[in-house]
């Protein structure tokens, strides 16, 4: 688990500056990997179901868990440790990662977090991204000489893609924090299968009347069909309706 005295509390930007360098020779190589929470987001599950070739229901079983967001509103996923007694991660072995280049967005951030917040700009509420630094005690990365801009580190660590095709979940994620909300089991279900399950979500879209009902670009469905990153952001699409934050789908005519 990440101790959370180590969380620093000051919030940092893109070109907030560290000194930081993690690589094989250190001493702390791979002390960062076990008996840690690491949330997973809807891309990370897609990219590493299909880098171990298993569907999204064998991924979420083996390698998966579920936890309630602090609010108790939505169910999120988080990557299961080994049962042994330093809880390693499943993907470690003494030479790394060896999911290394597929590896979660929050492996790729640390030591580096990063959070969402809602603020009030020119009248108008937007969403604005954040960084924190994680200085966990065994974590010696900050006592090396080579020097970065958070933006700087993100685009080495390649987490830009990640964080463009979770932006939309995560703005999903901030209505938790509405007061009075309460999502009901149904919704809790639909929830966690459009963000994780997408061999299941693909199912409710193509075999129940979904396509009846709702109108949806003749393009899209067709991608859907192969490419579960289309259909991972249809399913944001689809949240956001159910949960009426945006009118993102319109029913079809009925006779
Ligand atoms: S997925 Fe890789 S980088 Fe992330 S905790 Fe596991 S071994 Fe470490
Ligand atoms: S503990 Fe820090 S420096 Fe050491 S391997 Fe993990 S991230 Fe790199």
């Amino acid at each position: 688990m990440v101790d959370m005295s180590a969380v620093e509390p000051v919030q940092l930007n893109l070109k907030s500056r560290f000194r930081f360098r993690c690589h094989k020779d250190i001493s702390c190589f791979t002390k960062c990997c076990s008996n840690i929470d690491i949330l997973l987001t809807p891309y990370d599950i897609i990219v590493l179901k299909k880098r171990l070739n298993m569907t999204s229901l064998e991924f979420l079983e083996k390698y998966a868990y579920i936890q309630p967001d602090d609010k108790g509103v939505f169910p999120l996923v988080y990557l299961k440790m080994k049962d042994d007694e330093a809880k390693t991660c499943h993907f470690l072995t003494s030479g790394g990662c060896t999911i290394y280049e597929d590896r979660p967005a929050n492996c790729r951030y640390y030591a580096v977090g990063q959070g969402t917040l809602k603020k009030e700009l020119e009248g108008k509420i937007v969403d604005e991204e954040f960084y924190f630094f994680v200085k966990e005690e065994h974590c010696k990365g900050f006592e090396e000489e080579k020097e970065w801009t958070i933006g700087e580190w993100r685009e080495n660590q390649g987490v830009d893609r990640y964080d463009e095709l979770n932006r939309e979940w995560k703005r999903i994620l901030l209505i938790k924090n509405t007061p009075g909300l309460q999502i009901d089991d149904e919704k809790q279900a639909m929830f966690y299968i459009a963000c994780y399950d997408m061999d299941r979500f693909r199912s409710f879209i193509f075999v129940s009347r979904f396509l009846d009902v709702f109108q949806v670009d003749d393009t899209e469905r067709e991608k859907m069909q192969e490419d579960d990153t289309v259909l991972m952001l249809f399913g944001v699409k689809f949240l956001k309706y159910v949960f009426m934050i945006e009118e993102t789908l319109k029913a079809k005519p009925q006779d």
